[in-house]
């Protein structure tokens, strides 16, 4: 973390801010894409990172996002780094599209994790929200070497009690957990089902990235009487970010620089302002919320 004192402020910027390696390089490559094949045309299915400045600044590059995919491919189709099932890798080479996969390593480990748990027998459950397509592509990728039914995705305690007869027939559980995911919500998912399971199997897929932005962010919001997290309201990461911080002070969660202008008294009234950010916050969005608060 860095510290920068302004006249009357103290303002401490988590070092572990903005764009994540997975991230960084599904951004570089896409952009490196375009600029050695200017005559190609580029596509990306779903957004490529969850940032709407990114999202127009690659448009204006001419690399499109599509939410579905066309009948017929042409060029390049980018996956992002978020993944997707093996059925979408087929359909986008089947309709012609020179695949190009950017899913991210660490997402890759947790769908072949995934697979492993389900082949060794194990009943999977995948922490994580379940519309989100990380999420969305580990479970399909999982269901397609067991039935099923034998995969279950929670995105909180509530999810997993509604089938806990379900889960005590099971011999062996498996747990997964999407990559932007809270510890603690894995801790208070384990205590729940080491009671009641036979066996428990617990991948800790949650990135290291993700690890070290939140640890980071709890140590500068116990020192901060006030914490800026800046990111897309859509991320995943961001918004976790933000529920962390919030137990530990008090917390904005602000997508640019022209939100701040909708807290002008928690700024004045605080001393010491902490500023992180999520994995998809460029870095001129977080110099421009530093320069707005100094
Ligand atoms: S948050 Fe983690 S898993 Fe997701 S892209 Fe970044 S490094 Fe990869």
């Amino acid at each position: 973390m860095s510290y920068i004192t302004h006249q009357t402020k103290n303002i401490i910027l988590a070092s572990n801010a903005g764009f994540c390696y997975g991230v960084k390089r599904a951004v570089e490559t896409t952009k490196k894409l375009k600029a050695e094949n200017p005559d190609k045309e580029i596509c990306v299915l779903g957004e490529l990172i969850h940032n709407s400045q990114v999202i127009k600044e690659l448009n204006d590059l001419g690399i499109k996002t599509v939410e579905t995919l066309p009948e017929k491919g042409c060029g390049y189709c980018v996956v992002r780094s978020h993944g997707a099932s093996f059925d979408v890798f087929e359909e986008i080479k089947n309709k012609g599209f020179e695949l190009v996969d950017l899913t991210c390593p660490d997402v890759k480990k947790v769908q072949d994790k995934a697979i492993e748990l389900v082949q060794e027998g194990y009943f999977l459950v995948i922490l994580g929200k379940g519309a989100h397509p990380e999420v969305m592509a580990i479970r399909a990728n999982a269901a397609r070497h067991t039935c099923d039914d034998n995969v279950f995705v929670a995105q909180n305690l509530e999810e997993l009690k509604e089938i806990e007869n379900t889960i005590k027939k099971k011999s062996k559980v498996g747990i997964v957990v999407q990559t932007t995911q809270r510890a603690e919500f894995l801790q208070e998912i384990v205590a729940y089902l080491a009671p009641i399971v036979k066996e428990l199997k617990i991948a800790n897929t949650i990135c290291r990235s993700t690890t070290l932005r939140q640890n980071e962010a709890r140590e500068v919001a116990q020192k901060s009487d006030l914490m800026i997290v800046v990111g897309s309201k859509k991320s995943a990461n961001t918004t976790h970010l933000a529920e962390i911080l919030v137990d530990i002070t008090k917390t904005i969660h602000i997508e640019n620089a022209s939100e701040l202008k909708n807290f002008k008294n928690e700024i004045q009234n605080a001393q010491t302002i902490g500023i992180t950010a999520g994995a998809s916050t460029p870095d001129y969005i977080i110099n421009e919320v530093i320069d707005s608060v100094k």
